[in-house]
């Protein structure tokens, strides 16, 4: 069975297709600009060939019937026709207690465009998007797998606010959590990689939104990400938590209404607020390293952040065998995972000072997989790519058989 995962962004569409049989990936690509006034950039990766074209691309279904077209390029593509195409697989972020993963109806893209006010950066495209892909291409399946699905097996004293009781009960304000898809694919490889199914994971997914998560036996315990994708960590330029009370001096003193404030939060707000920089990690810190304070203040927040969830975490595990450091950051960032892991000695987690072997393991270590605790940490510290889109896929295949 093949199946083509979606990632899509307003302007943006990034896609990998994988052939289940052997969940190997076929091909990758992506599109950007769409809907511009401006050529969108269409490549596409096919094992070594690489093919790029520069056109119009009016809308997401344009977008797609572009991708098809390059997948069934009669040299260099590896599909023989669409038809090969099982079903298309999105990584979706929010419809409430229409959760887990499902094929897309009209019920679903009602709900999420409802709810765009919980996901504005992410919930507008994907439902345009979707239906645009529904009516130029009624016979194959869309399946959405919703971000919040994972976190259905959290307690309810994790993920309740302690808000008046109709806001739980009607309105349906809880800590949801997302980054679902990343999350169970560090459990899940976790457990590939140590042979073990019982193990408590702390998976630091750090990059441009950014997510910790508590795990026991591959399920989800807790969440840095609570009702909307503005909360937790510092995003990049979003928010993180905060106290809603601070929006009532703000108002007052600017004269700005709500809406301006929350939009200045989710935009303006994050690494990208408290730098001055830019939204983007690597910009900071190098922002950081010629002495920029501001800079060097948001790397230590995010910094700080990050360790008080993962201190959190230990409490609510009991304990841990593994922290994981994924996503561009987790992956990339050697300041960021140094300073995250100093000073915790208390707890004898320990990064090795130079590169380590990574331990025995009955399966191969796939690309950056990469154990960087000491030989005598109590907690193990490993660096894994994450890899939501076959997580994504892997769900798909389930609703679609
Ligand atoms: P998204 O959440 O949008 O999928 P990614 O997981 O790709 O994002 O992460 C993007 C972030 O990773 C950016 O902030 C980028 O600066 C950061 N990043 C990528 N490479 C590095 C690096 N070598 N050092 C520090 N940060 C990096």
């Amino acid at each position: 069975m093949i199946v083509l995962v979606a990632n899509l962004g307003s302007t943006s569409f990034k896609y990998r297709l994988f052939d289940m049989q052997t969940e190997s990936q076929l091909a990758r690509g992506g599109i950007d600009r769409i809907g511009e006034d401006a050529d969108s950039n269409c490549f596409v990766e096919i094992g070594d060939n690489r093919q790029e074209v520069q056109t119009r691309i009016a809308d997401h279904a344009a977008a797609v019937q572009m991708c098809l077209e390059q997948l069934t390029d009669s040299e260099h593509g590896c599909l023989s026709s669409v038809e090969d195409v099982a079903a298309i697989g999105f990584k979706a972020v929010f419809a409430g207690k229409l959760s887990g993963v499902r094929i897309v109806d009209d019920n679903l893209l009602d709900t999420m465009e409802a709810l765009a006010d919980v996901a504005p950066a992410h919930n507008p495209p994907y439902a345009k998007a979707m239906r645009q892909l529904r009516a130029a291409f009624p016979t194959i399946p869309l399946v959405a797998a919703l971000e919040t699905a994972f976190h259905e097996t959290i307690a309810p004293e994790y993920r309740t606010y302690a808000v008046p009781y109709e806001w739980q009960e009607q309105y349906e304000v809880r800590r949801w959590g997302f980054h679902g898809a990343s999350h169970r694919y560090i459990g899940g490889r976790m457990a590939e990689i140590t042979g073990r199914d019982d193990l408590k994971v702390i998976s630091c997914h750090l990059g441009g939104s950014s997510s910790i998560c508590a795990m026991e036996g591959g399920e989800s315990r807790s969440n840095s990400l609570g009702m909307t994708p503005q909360s937790g960590l510092p995003q990049n330029n979003r928010v993180g938590d905060f106290d809603p009370y601070a929006l009532r001096l703000v108002k007052r003193l600017t004269g700005k209404d709500y809406d301006t404030l929350l939009d200045e939060l989710a935009t303006q707000g994050g690494l990208l607020g408290m730098s001055g920089v830019s939204n983007d990690a690597r910009d900071i810190e190098e922002a950081a390293e010629q002495g920029n304070p501001r800079a060097d203040l948001a790397l230590k927040v995010y910094t700080a952040d990050i360790k008080r969830y993962i201190g959190q975490y230990l409490a609510v595990l009991n304990g841990a065998d593994a922290i994981v450091f994924t996503g561009g950051i987790g992956e990339n960032s050697e300041r960021v995972r140094q300073d995250v892991c100093a000073d915790m000695d208390f707890v004898g987690l320990k990064l090795a000072e130079s590169s380590v072997q990574s331990p025995e393991s009955s399966v191969e270590l796939l690309d950056g997989e990469r154990r960087i605790s000491a030989g005598d940490s109590r907690i193990d510290i490993w660096v894994v790519p994450t890899n939501e889109e076959i997580v994504v896929a892997r769900q798909t295949v389930a609703v679609v058989k």
